[in-house]
């Protein structure tokens, strides 16, 4: 999608947010009696306007990768700096991966569980701090640990999540997880699984 498409979109849905507040202040004083705080309004509507962009620009969307394999959007934010609003919640853990890559982990979960199969999450996005903190802690890999150089983490673009898996979950993620972009990628561990989205 071109930016001019984006802002187009963007102020659209912006002139129907303004339409929809107007007819809301006409209508009833008690429900804004009722709100806890003055700042809520602004709040929701700029929660409202990141939603709906947000759930614009996922679906369906093909990405530009740049020479490194990250999508040309994430690699302008920096590896652990994606901001929240490139950011989706996986489930109603406290994980967040990049939005794509946490619809199709969520999509995977919920089939799962479907046939069966539990996966859980260990760890997901890792801001830079972290990356700092989990290599000081466990090494880097190149040096026989299992922390990346910080800056350079998949963790750290929102597009590779640890996994808790049983046997059984194992199994079914290698005959199953690519048709949700997810791959087993990183030797020595078998819960690491990395996402690659659709490519043009
Ligand atoms: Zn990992």
């Amino acid at each position: 999608m071109g930016i001019e498409r984006i802002n187009s979109r963007i102020a659209d849905i912006q002139s129907r947010m303004i339409a929809m507040q107007t007819q809301q202040a006409g209508r009833n004083v008690q429900a804004q009696q009722t709100k806890s705080a003055s700042g809520a309004e602004g709040g929701s509507f700029a929660n409202a306007l990141e939603n709906a962009v947000a759930q614009t620009s996922t679906a369906g969307k093909s990405y530009t990768l740049n020479s490194k394999g990250i999508p040309t959007e994430l690699a302008a934010y920096g590896n652990g700096k994606i901001p929240a609003n490139a950011l989706e919640q996986v489930g109603n853990t406290r994980h967040k991966l990049w939005a794509p890559a946490a619809e199709g982990l969520n999509r995977m979960i919920n089939d799962a569980k479907r046939e069966g199969v539990t996966i859980g999450i260990t760890d997901s996005y890792r801001p830079y701090e972290e990356q700092v903190d989990l290599a000081r802690r466990k090494g880097l890999y190149s040096q026989g640990g299992l922390a990346a150089k910080p800056g350079t983490s998949e963790h750290g673009w929102g597009m590779a999540t640890d996994l808790d898996l049983n046997s059984k979950a194992q199994t079914w993620m290698r005959a199953n997880a690519e048709k949700y972009g997810f791959s087993e990628n990183v030797p020595r561990e078998p819960w690491h699984w990395e996402f690659k989205p659709p490519t043009a």
